[in-house]
């Protein structure tokens, strides 16, 4: 997506440990025009009238979630990081495992609103070594329902989640996908 690249070139901060900061316009400060050129993206490229559920993940996954699910006329759903003594028999649950933070957490969501009959495209801000989104995976595997596919903002090509997530024959959209970044400079793939 040629608009959301020029962006991460434009205002993208590269910072030491792979991390790419884009909190400008995407996951801080929230630029909605973008992020509203980012939803109907999604809808372009997911055309799909089976999909009954958007999933993401807590915290920066809210917001692109919730403005694309306006061209997909779906409910958002999002995975809560929680305390282990908070869990009871009622949620899904999985372990994600943070890139930016280092640390594992449980994530849960209740099973009043997912089930065997939804259909679930998952969106989430970035994918890097694809914890998250397996830890989305399987919450929706928990659940017995069907994965429509995962749309990822900003993908960074050179971590292993994309090709990890590809081979399970999960249908994976990127609309930027970082080949290499350094101080000097961020290419894309394609
Ligand atoms: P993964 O689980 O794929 O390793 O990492 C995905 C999660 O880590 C995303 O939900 C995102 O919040 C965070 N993340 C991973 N890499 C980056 C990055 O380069 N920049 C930012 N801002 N967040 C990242």
């Amino acid at each position: 997506m040629q608009l959301l690249k020029d962006r991460i070139l434009k205002d993208g901060v590269v910072k030491p440990g792979h991390v790419l900061k884009v909190d400008s316009f995407l996951n801080h400060q929230m630029d909605i025009q973008l992020i509203n050129e980012i939803g109907k993206e999604f809808r372009r490229r997911f055309p799909s009238d089976k999909i009954t559920k958007i999933l993401t993940i807590e915290a920066s996954g809210i917001g692109i979630a919730c403005i694309a699910a306006q061209y997909f006329n779906v409910p958002v759903i999002f995975a809560k990081k929680a305390q282990s003594i908070n869990i009871d028999g009622d949620v899904y649950q999985s372990k994600v495992e943070s890139f930016t933070h280092k640390r594992t957490y449980d994530v849960i969501l209740s099973k009043r609103f997912l089930n065997a009959d939804d259909h679930v495209l998952i969106i989430d801000d970035f994918l890097a070594n694809g914890c998250a989104l397996r830890g989305l995976i399987e919450i929706v595997k928990q659940a017995g329902a069907t994965i429509e596919g995962a749309g990822i903002v900003i993908e960074k090509g050179f971590q292993e989640g994309g090709s990890m997530i590809r081979e399970q024959g999960v249908h994976l959209e990127s609309l930027a996908i970082v080949e290499s970044m350094t101080d000097d400079g961020l290419t894309f793939r394609g």
